[in-house]
């Protein structure tokens, strides 16, 4: 299995490689990185936001089409909503395997703080080593420093870890049907 990501142009300008590489290796699975070149459909204007839905719709056509078994996540710069929320910070279709989260709300500039690439990179790795867990089959988890709880606001986003919690990594390990490398014994 693989993924892909697309990075839609503008989205996370040069900091793309290492978010890539980061999801990759918490995930433990390769990742091919490319420019977005799918139509980001579903804009509302009066939101100024895109829906996420019609963004799935178009991804699912895509991998239909293109005849792509790779999971797939969409990395937007449009902020997003779906029906009956104000906005989320990502979604995913997982019978479909494709995703796709907005740098939108990860940027401090959203916020009117002063612009940290730090702390965006670790941000969209949070959130799409988030949806991508979601395309392997993990369910939310109620551990508020793992990579699968829901944060509602970016506080608790911030508060997470970069990491899947013990029950999470389990459940992910056996739906991916491999044993993960041990890690060899340090000397000192
Ligand atoms: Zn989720
Ligand atoms: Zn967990």
């Amino acid at each position: 299995m693989r993924i892909k990501i697309f990075w839609d142009s503008g989205a996370l300008s040069g900091l793309e490689t290492p978010a890539s590489r980061a999801i990759g290796s918490i995930l433990g699975i390769p990742v091919d990185l490319e420019e977005n070149g799918i139509l980001v459909t579903g804009y509302d204007r009066r939101r100024n936001q895109s829906d996420a839905q019609k963004i799935l719709a178009r991804l699912q056509l895509y991998k239909k089409k293109q005849r792509v078994t790779d999971l797939i996540l969409l990395v937007a710069k449009n902020d997003l909503f779906v029906k009956g929320s104000d906005f989320v910070f990502g979604l995913a279709r997982e019978p479909v395997g494709a995703a796709v989260i907005s740098t939108a709300r990860l940027k401090n500039e959203f916020y009117g703080r002063e612009g940290n690439d730090d702390l965006l990179v670790s941000r969209v790795v949070t959130e799409g080593t988030h949806e991508l867990g979601h395309l392997l089959g993990l369910d939310h988890c109620s551990d508020s420093q793992c990579i699968m709880f829901p944060p509602e606001t970016l506080d608790q986003l911030d508060g997470k870890k970069k990491a899947f919690c013990p029950v999470c990594l389990g459940l992910l390990t056996a739906l991916l049907g491999t044993t993960r490398e041990p890690v060899p014994d340090s000397s000192t």
